[in-house]
């Protein structure tokens, strides 16, 4: 299926690896013009060779971070029409063990960030009349995940900001939504599960860790033409792992 993006201009978050990469990875190959940032320059510019994007070093935490993100994207490429949202993930910890000072750093991170990315890309989209955002959440926005309050909490306020940006901007074409991924192979599941992907895999009814192209498939059939009536929503990429009806 020809999504109908060649052409258009991406930036893509937090994209040197991982969830990121296969979306960076997914827009290039339907034609996109794409950019993508890491912090670390080495790992950047060889994820953007391997690809064709444009490599950008940058920090996307915070607002300041999440703005010049998508500044610099909109120079590299001449404007912005896709806005994949993406960062690391906060610290791991439960409510007992995680103090009170640790909660701004991650709203920082996992909602100021992607909010300022959509501050900054949505009004040029507007008037276009042609946009997409997706941003990268998590399956956590549905079912809090035990141990990682932080995470818990700021993609829940997130999510509750994309929502009312799509609507607002609904009439405008330019879509809102979000993918929640549960469990992908990925650096960040080493990190979370010392590496045991099959323990991982057990508590997933598809039987396996997700695989990061999959996950990027779908991103980018959300920023595809054929996408146009779908916005507002928080789509889990997860395996069958959310066990809520809705
Ligand atoms: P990953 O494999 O660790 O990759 C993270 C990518 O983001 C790397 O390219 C990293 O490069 C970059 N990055 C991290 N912090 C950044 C920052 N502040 N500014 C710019 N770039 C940054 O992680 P992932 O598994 O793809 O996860 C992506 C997001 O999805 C995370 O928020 C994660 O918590 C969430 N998530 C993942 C899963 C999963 O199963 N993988 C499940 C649920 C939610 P540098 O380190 O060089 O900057």
């Amino acid at each position: 299926m020809d999504l109908g993006i060649s052409g258009r201009r991406a930036a893509v978050a937090a994209a040197s690896k991982g969830l990121g990469y296969a979306v960076a990875a997914a827009l290039a190959n339907e034609g996109a013009r794409v950019a993508i940032c890491g912090r670390t320059g080495a790992e950047v510019n060889a994820a953007a060779a391997r690809i064709g994007a444009v490599p950008l070093v940058a920090d996307v935490a915070g607002a300041g971070g999440g703005r010049a993100f998508v500044d610099a994207a909109r120079d590299a490429l001449g404007g912005v029409d896709i806005l994949v949202t993406n960062a690391g993930g906060p610290p791991a910890g439960d409510v007992a063990h995680t103090p009170l000072d640790a909660y701004v750093p991650a709203f920082e991170l996992n909602a100021m960030s992607a909010i300022a990315m959509c501050d900054a890309a949505y009004p040029e989209m507007c008037e276009r009349a042609w946009g997409r955002i997706v941003a990268i959440t998590s399956i956590s926005v549905r079912q809090p995940i035990a141990g990682l309050v932080l995470s818990n909490t700021a993609r829940a306020g997130l999510t509750g900001y994309l929502k009312t940006l799509a609507r607002e901007i609904a009439a405008r074409g330019v879509t809102v939504n979000s993918l929640q991924p549960g469990l992908h192979g990925t650096d960040r599941l080493v990190a979370l599960h010392g590496g045991d992907a099959g323990a991982a895999a057990a508590s997933v009814p598809a039987g396996v860790v997700g695989d990061p192209a999959d996950f990027g498939a779908v991103a980018a059939f959300l920023c595809s033409e054929h996408a146009r009536f779908v916005t507002g929503a928080a789509i889990p990429v997860d395996g069958g792992a959310d066990a809520g009806l809705m």
